[in-house]
């Protein structure tokens, strides 16, 4: 075994039987030249060399990087040995372990890459699974893992730092709010000037008391430009946007939360908690009417296309009017169908109309109504809101005549048939029992 293929580490020593079809390398790579004899190189390329003579190769070249750090892959003899790989001579390689070549993910798979371009058989003699016959597949299966692996390392260092800069404030991503730019280099938000006065007095004529569509008003009567320099853009929804914006106070987004940033703030906490309480007060007393409890709240046509004006015979729609915060809902004679003018002044009120509708389909006390007394039952016991869900299925007709104030209702015939034979059944089984006995 010559030693001195070692001790030259300027150029692989080509072995004397050069002549073979497949060049075999070994090659070998220590960071130290202290420390323990067993990972010196010379004891890492005579292991090497008693695997390829159990195997019955003969080594053509010897590659050893002495002093040099798996870090990089900028090594002498390590350049070599792809050298020699490029040239179509060497075919077979031989390492210790497979730190040897590189302890990078990267560097591993450029190598591994190269080796499978070149068709070169690695052998590694601590790692029996690196075998001849299943190398390629292995190759090909460390690539692709590799591959895999470095990508997920990208995604998890990129969720790190976005939880880093979070942490400490700074901005990830997103819409760059108006008030602020954003740094060239750094992409973190800096005050703009003159849109951050704005700010300043949005927040001002709210905390005093003024509406979102009085700033709307005002700014785009006097031009104030967006985000985007376009002026007269300004809605009650940006400008409400933007007075709930809390990285005006200084804090930037987190998930459902925020987080202090480290930008500069454009309005004091006080102010934006004044306007926030004034936001919210008029929320809840605006809203009000709104609320489930308001029969105005549902939908408001359940008798849509079923409610005939009486005076003329064509269908009422709905209309909505507003008195103050107050919506009024109604059903009208609108029609121009058939040339003749809408009924003026024909209306009802939706609400009013449907709880009449309900109040006769729930009548048990009727004795002269013509409705199954099983179904009144039924709707007797239901609520409010389930009434107004079953009356579209329910009727089939409603006629109003404004003039008289009558109300003729037609209910659905499948409906009725399905009481009508409920209750049939019934007395045919009470029937059954009564003969029974
Ligand atoms: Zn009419």
């Amino acid at each position: 075994m010559p030693s001195d293929s070692f001790n030259n580490s300027n150029a692989p020593v080509p072995e004397p039987d050069i002549g073979r079809v497949v060049g075999t390398a070994i090659y070998a790579r220590q960071s130290r030249v202290r420390g323990i004899a067993y990972s010196s190189c010379q004891s890492q390329i005579d292991m090497c060399r008693q695997l390829a003579a159990s195997k019955d190769w003969s080594i053509t070249h010897v590659f050893s990087d002495e002093r040099y750090s798996s870090e990089t892959i900028d090594r002498p003899q390590l350049s070599q040995l792809i050298a020699s790989i490029e040239s179509g001579e060497v075919r077979r390689l031989i390492v210790y372990s497979i730190d040897r070549l590189t302890r990078r993910m990267l560097h591993f798979q450029q190598l591994l890459e190269l080796f499978a371009r070149r068709e070169v058989s690695l052998t590694v003699v601590n790692d029996p699974s690196f075998s001849d016959s299943v190398t390629g597949r292995l190759m090909a299966n460390i690539i692709a893992a590799a591959n895999e692996f470095q990508l997920d390392l990208t995604k998890e260092r990129m969720a790190d730092m976005r939880a880093v800069y979070k942490r400490d404030g700074k901005r990830v991503a997103g819409r760059v709010p108006f008030g602020y730019c954003t740094d060239p280099a750094t992409k973190q938000l800096v005050v703009n000037e003159e849109q951050a006065c704005r700010v300043h007095d949005f927040f001002a004529l709210a905390a005093g008391g003024s509406r979102p569509s009085d700033l709307v008003g005002l700014a785009n009567l006097q031009r104030w430009p967006d985000q985007n320099g376009e002026t007269c853009k300004w809605t009650a929804r940006r400008i409400l946007k933007l007075l709930n914006n809390r990285v005006y106070i200084g804090e930037i987004p987190n998930g459902s939360s925020t987080l202090p940033g480290a930008h500069q703030a454009i309005v004091s906490v006080s102010v934006f908690n004044k306007v926030q309480e004034l936001l919210a007060s008029r929320r809840t007393t605006e809203t009000k009417p709104r609320r489930k409890t308001d029969p105005s709240y549902f939908v408001h046509s359940h008798l849509s296309g079923k409610l005939i004006c009486g005076q003329c015979n064509r269908p009422m729609s709905t209309s909505i009017s507003h008195r103050g915060p107050k919506r009024y809902i109604y059903y009208r004679c609108r029609s121009d169908s058939g040339g003749t003018p809408r009924c003026t002044g024909v209306n009802i009120g939706v609400f009013r109309l449907e709880q009449l509708v309900a109040s006769v389909l729930a009548d048990v006390d009727d004795s002269k109504s013509e409705l199954p007394i099983a179904m009144r039952e039924q709707w007797d016991k239901l609520d409010e809101r389930q009434r107004q869900k079953r009356l579209p299925q329910t009727i089939q007709r409603i006629v109003y005549t404004h003039c008289t104030g009558d109300v003729t209702i037609e209910i659905n015939p499948e409906v009725i048939a399905e009481y009508d034979l409920n209750e049939s059944q019934t007395e045919g089984e009470n029937r059954d029992l009564g003969s029974s006995k």
